[in-house]
């Protein structure tokens, strides 16, 4: 059994990871995705279990302090975290993941990482970046999800994690959201070839 492999994709609010997501496991469709836990109140049209956990603070503290997450972040005046089950249960049964983190919480797989051999062989730090801050407003504009304040409060935030991108192994540029699947796609193929994630004993 060959472990499969976490990609764990950051980039600013806006920037069209949900929807490059999306994409990609139409063309993959046995690639999973990791639901992490939140504060934050669903949008119109999001599922419990399904796009997120959502949790109260109390239960976020407990689960927490159950040490259940592999990492976890304050992003908006909110709380994140990727339960542990949802990434290592998965990749440990030789299945893809991708995990939908920000930046914050990205550092701290890779810290996580360093002390933990099976994690560094199945994570793949890959970021996504809008053509320009430009587009990224424009984008978060035309979601029409957030209150201004919520606007200014993400493009603020996009400027410090689009600093971050040189701390991933890979960098994709969303000009076009159907291209940069293509992309993604190749670059998820390309993972589960590698000789690393190979059985030992595969030629003897
Ligand atoms: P949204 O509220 O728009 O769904 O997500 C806001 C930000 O939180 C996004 O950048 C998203 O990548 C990040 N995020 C979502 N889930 C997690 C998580 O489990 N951990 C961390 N660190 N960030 C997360």
């Amino acid at each position: 059994m060959t472990f499969g492999t976490a990609v764990i994709l950051s980039g600013p609010s806006g920037v069209g990871k949900s929807t490059l997501i999306s994409r990609v496991r139409r063309e993959l469709p046995e690639l999973e995705f990791s639901v992490s836990c939140t504060t934050r109140a669903p949008r119109p049209g999001e599922i419990d279990h399904v796009h997120y956990h959502f949790l109260s603070e109390e239960e976020f503290s407990s689960r927490l302090e159950q040490r259940e997450f592999i990492e976890h972040a304050g992003v908006f005046a909110r709380r994140y975290g990727t339960l542990r089950a949802e990434v290592m249960d998965r990749v440990r049964a030789g299945r893809d993941v991708i995990l939908d983190i920000d930046v914050q919480g990205a550092l701290q797989i890779r810290e996580a990482a360093r002390n933990d051999l099976q994690l560094a062989a199945v994570a793949e730090f890959v970021f996504v970046a809008p053509p320009s801050l430009e587009e990224l407003e424009r984008r978060l504009r035309g979601r029409g999800t957030e209150s201004e304040e919520q606007i200014r409060l993400r493009l603020g935030q996009a400027r410090k994690e689009l600093s971050f991108w040189r701390r991933y192994d890979y960098l994709l540029i969303n000009h076009d959201v159907e291209y940069t699947a293509v992309e993604m796609v190749g670059l998820i193929r390309a993972f589960r070839l590698k000789s690393s994630r190979q059985p030992e004993e595969l030629f003897s």
